[in-house]
């Protein structure tokens, strides 16, 4: 009887290497569970919607400590085995770049890198082990404030991260730094069905009810900011018990009692502050709706501690600057109501970066660490039917990850912050600007009939983009009487987070660029990656039901396209990806075969028998190298394990 089918671990042993093969190969192993697959030096990881026992256990990471690529199964501990190795042999930084689409794993497996990361550099003194620690428990507090339920991933990143892990050279852990990239503040007010806001403030909802009579929470249906979807609770999620882990990992992270509760306090400002509606006064004005608004006026002053007359002031109203005097001018429920957002979304916003900034200094930085690995959990490319600024820097990011780049995109950017800049541009004044510019370019597309869309021919497939928003979200921008207004919190956390206006803000008219800002961390990020050896995890999410054992063909093929696999699978079987000097050839495989020192024959010559003997063939001799096949260099490491 022949034996079953269980694939290959490395795509390009493959015979065959076409779509149909490398796809049945993936079908396969992920049949049995076999979730990694190498492609070359890439790991494909597909995500088993299941925990698989032992995957991840100390016994497991104890073997891949050392252990050579091709030796034991694809693993992310073996990838992450590489690139540590690696820094410590040849003093040279390391990064593990993750990529894929929403829900294909990309968090889950930068944690268990992290984990492993842990393990190799983590110190045997418990005492010493803080770093660490802190390290690891970032992931849930960054995951309560960063991450929600959306309907492609129940725990989905709504941030881009990049971790840096530095280390002494003992190799041991001795600092971190966390970057994150645009977090998604519009789901703060603004949420669909079958979505959910960020997990924080369902926690906080289901908090002990000391808490919620603190901070005076109860139902979430009651919530605007939370009842425009009908999810509350999440299948295998116990909000009220993720809420003291949440906790707990604060404490770790060093964040201190107090300022833990000034941070719920926020979360549950925000909350109140969503209840706060508006009705039409008069012909244009706006008042509280009723007792209920009222209500959560009163609360939402209290817990951010500041004048509740202000705050009414500061929703309902703006001030009119003219040569002479302030005027006082009203909103109309609508502009209250987006006035109301505005806030809410900016203190979120500023909560996040000061969560950022605090683990990052409570982790500490290494001053003297010469080597780091990176790690980037970045969204992959995206395309819905409404594409706007968020996909459109988030593809622009893979470009450049890609290294497809070419200078278009910056360009886009450059010209929408000239048309912010304008007073009287529009987003259909941007569009017709984007379509004079670009009208010659190979990857600019303006559809037939568009008058405010525009296509662009991105290496993983062509999107179009609404620029309707544009403008408005490229703007950073506070009014400034909600930033009067918490500067002058009594609370000395929310005042720090809203630091006074000084002679350096930009004057009316000028703007902070949310794109510029972005291309400039973008680029930052490059520099970074740039200088160090890349190793690269793709993650394929299976099918779009996020349930285990269903391989969707389409769907994969697609993801491995985009995600540049079988180019690189096709690159890397037409060549030689493995070369090696002669010298160096000999001096690692010579054991292999010890007679062909003794032979006083040339180098090359010495090289071919080692060859021969293992009876591997199509390589090739050159000049002053041997350049091998995929595969050839393992199946020799293999051979040499076996001595
Ligand atoms: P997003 O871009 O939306 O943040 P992501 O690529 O980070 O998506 P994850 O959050 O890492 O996706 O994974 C989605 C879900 O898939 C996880 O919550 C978990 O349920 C499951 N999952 C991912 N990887 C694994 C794994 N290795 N073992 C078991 N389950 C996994
Ligand atoms: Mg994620």
């Amino acid at each position: 009887m022949e034996a079953p089918d269980t694939g290959v671990d490395d795509m390009t042993k493959l015979s065959y290497l076409h779509e149909p093969a490398v796809l049945h190969n993936l079908a396969t192993r992920y049949g049995i569970k076999e979730i990694y697959t190498y492609c070359g030096n890439i790991l494909i990881a597909i995500n088993p919607f299941q925990a698989i026992s032992h995957l991840y256990d100390t016994e497991l990471m104890d073997s891949y400590k050392g252990a050579q690529l091709g030796d034991r199964s694809p693993h992310v501990f073996a990838i992450t085995d590489v690139a540590y190795r690696a820094m410590n042999n040849e003093g040279k930084s390391n990064s593990i770049l993750v990529s894929g689409e929403s829900g294909a794993g990309k968090t889950e497996t930068t944690k268990m890198v992290m984990r492993y990361l842990a393990y190799l550099g983590g110190h045997a003194a418990a005492e010493a082990r803080t770093v660490e620690r802190k390290v690891l428990e970032s992931n849930p507090v960054l995951e309560a404030f960063g991450n929600a339920k959306t309907v492609r991933n129940n725990n989905s990143s709504r941030f881009g991260k990049f971790v840096e892990i530095q280390f002494d050279a003992c190799g041991q852990i001795s600092g971190a730094a966390i970057r994150t990239y645009l977090l998604e503040k519009s789901r703060v007010c603004q949420i669909s069905e079958p979505e959910r806001n960020y997990h924080c403030f369902y926690l906080l909802c289901a908090a002990p009810p000391k808490e919620i009579e603190k901070y005076k929470l109860g139902d979430p249906k009651s919530f605007h900011y939370l009842n425009q979807s009908s999810c509350y609770e999440l299948v295998g999620v116990d909000d009220s018990h993720d809420y003291l882990a949440t906790k707990k990992a604060m404490d770790i992270v060093g964040i201190s009692v107090e300022e833990q509760d000034a941070i719920f306090r926020i979360v549950a400002a925000i909350l109140h502050l969503g209840n706060i509606a508006f009705a039409l006064e008069g012909e244009d004005s706006s008042v509280l709706e009723d007792d209920k608004a009222k209500f959560h006026l009163q609360v939402t002053a209290e817990l951010l501690m500041c004048d509740l007359e202000a705050l009414e002031t500061a929703l309902c109203k703006r001030n009119m600057v003219t040569p002479e005097e302030v005027i006082k001018r009203s909103l109309d429920p609508l502009g209250a109501a987006i006035s109301r957002d505005g806030l809410a979304k900016t203190i979120y916003a500023r909560l996040f970066d000061w969560l950022v900034k605090k683990i990052n200094v409570s982790i500490g930085q290494d001053p003297d660490s010469k080597c780091l690995i990176g790690v980037l959990d970045i969204y992959g490319f995206e395309s819905f039917k409404t594409s706007s600024f968020e996909q459109f820097c988030i593809n622009f990011t893979n470009e450049k990850l890609q290294q497809h780049f070419n200078q278009k995109p910056g360009g886009i950017i450059s010209l929408l912050d000239e048309t912010c800049m304008f007073p009287k541009s529009t987003h259909e004044t941007f569009a017709q600007k984007l379509y004079q510019t670009f009208k010659d370019h190979k990857r600019f597309v303006k559809p037939k009939l568009a008058r405010t869309e525009f296509t662009i021919v991105h290496y993983a497939g062509e999107v179009q983009y609404q620029c309707d928003q544009f403008l408005d979200k490229n703007k950073d921008y506070i009014v400034p009487e909600h930033q009067e207004l918490l500067s002058t919190s009594k609370c000395s956390f929310i005042a720090s987070l809203f630091p006074s206006l000084n002679a350096e803000t930009p004057k009316s008219g000028k703007f902070s660029s949310i794109g510029s800002r972005f291309k400039l961390q973008l680029q930052q990020l490059m520099d970074i990656l740039n200088s160090t050896e890349p190793h690269y995890i793709r993650c394929i999410k299976p099918n779009s039901d996020l349930r285990p054992e269903i391989f969707e063909n389409v769907s994969v093929l697609q993801q491995l396209r985009s995600g540049g696999v079988l180019e690189a699978i096709r690159v890397k079987c037409e060549g030689y990806p493995t070369n090696r000097i002669f010298s160096e050839f000999l001096e690692r495989f010579s054991i292999l075969v010890p007679e062909v020192l003794k032979e006083n024959v040339e180098e090359n010559v010495a090289c071919k028998s080692i060859m021969e003997k293992v009876g591997l063939s199509n390589y090739q001799i050159g000049k002053t190298k041997i350049f091998l096949r995929a595969g050839q260099m393992a199946e020799l490491d293999g051979r040499k394990a076996k001595l």
